[in-house]
């Protein structure tokens, strides 16, 4: 009859385990490979260590995503690698801790494993052992409890289900497509800031609005409603990348704290930095446009579109329409976006080279 009651498991994770399958749709799959060990107590060296490696692929959400948890502050993302079959680094999208992607490794996806280790060498253990007590025959009255006991149980799989997150992204650096909390982090595999990704789909979102502006079954203030949303929008996103810039790139200046809607300040913050001026990003004209539009934004957003002294003072040009609404045009807003695309390209690439 084995001894049972006496033996310590152990689960050994053998890392991260990566095979490509070829002809599956996702290209490759994921699993761990858990070694168990079976030792018995007192352990003695070179006694009864039973050894029982284990294979469990890893299922990806609906999306063919898989979820990963950072070992070092413990958030959680998904992601799904897709360039480099053999990527064994990962990068937390949200602390940067870099480890093996191994490691990386979810609670829930834990106690999983676990209980496939469990059920796959307790359970064959407990079977054996119901069959040595059945065989006994007429057991003496001390073995009575542990027949009883022989049942073979029941050991659960624990199965998990991968989290629903609020912003999925696709590396445009290296092409991985991961899932996030919040809306800006890093690519998990190179590491790469998204902030550019997400301005991108903000400054598409925006061009959406203007199309829209365009459709005449929409009433009309609704219509000039969409022209001035694209810009403010734009800019929000503007300010929005310049944030996530900051918050890792610490040479940024924290101060002011709008400094991607003052664009003068921003100005100086560029030339100061990098040696170039906005001007010299895109071309004066371009330059002295994007100027304009920043003010025009300005009195849209908090003087309903009514040119007041400030604005005189910046565009003296325009000293003629003081006390009246600058006339927004949607083909204005149009060239606009397509420079602030430009412009943010451009100073996202002087910082995350
Ligand atoms: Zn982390
Ligand atoms: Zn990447």
């Amino acid at each position: 009859m084995r001894s049972w009651s006496n033996h310590v498991f152990t689960f050994k994770r053998n890392g991260y385990n990566t095979q490509e399958l070829g002809s599956k749709s996702n290209g490759y799959r994921q699993g761990n490979n858990l070694t168990v060990y079976s030792t018995p107590t007192p352990y003695r060296e070179g006694k009864n260590m039973d050894e029982k490696t284990i294979s469990v692929p890893m299922e990806a959400d609906e999306n063919g995503l898989f979820g990963r948890e950072c070992p070092s502050c413990g958030m959680y993302f998904k992601i799904k690698p897709v360039t480099d079959l053999t990527t064994t680094q990962g990068i937390c999208p949200y602390c940067g801790y870099t480890d093996i992607l191994g490691d990386f490794l979810t609670q829930d996806r834990r106690a999983y494993l676990e209980s496939v280790a469990v059920r796959q060498v307790l359970g064959p253990m407990f079977r054996d052992l119901a069959d040595d007590l059945n065989r006994m025959g007429t057991p003496s009255s001390g073995f009575i409890q542990l027949k009883i006991s022989a049942t073979v149980p029941d050991f659960p799989i624990q199965y998990y289900q991968e989290k629903i997150l609020e912003t999925d992204v696709t590396c445009d650096t290296c092409g991985s497509v991961f899932a996030i909390y919040g809306v800006f982090s890093n690519c998990p595999i190179c590491g790469k800031l998204n902030a550019r990704v997400i301005y991108d789909k903000s400054l598409d979102a925006s061009h959406g609005k203007l199309a829209l502006s365009g459709d005449d079954t929409i009433a009309e203030h609704v219509r000039a409603d969409l022209i001035k949303d694209a810009l403010i929008g734009t800019v929000s996103a503007f300010d929005a990348l310049g944030k996530a810039l900051r918050k890792k790139h610490i040479v940024i200046p924290a101060d002011p704290n709008n400094l991607f809607q003052n664009l003068l300040k921003l100005d100086q913050v560029l030339a100061t930095l990098t040696g170039k001026h906005i001007s010299q990003y895109l071309t004066p004209a371009d330059s002295d446009f994007l100027f304009l539009m920043f003010q025009v934004r300005r009195i849209y957003e908090h003087n309903a579109g009514v040119v007041d002294s400030d604005f005189v003072k910046k565009q003296p040009a325009y000293a003629y329409l003081l006390g009246r609404k600058y006339p927004l045009k949607k083909d204005d807003v149009s060239t606009f976006i397509v420079l602030m695309r430009q412009l943010g390209d451009a100073i996202y690439s002087e910082f995350e080279k």
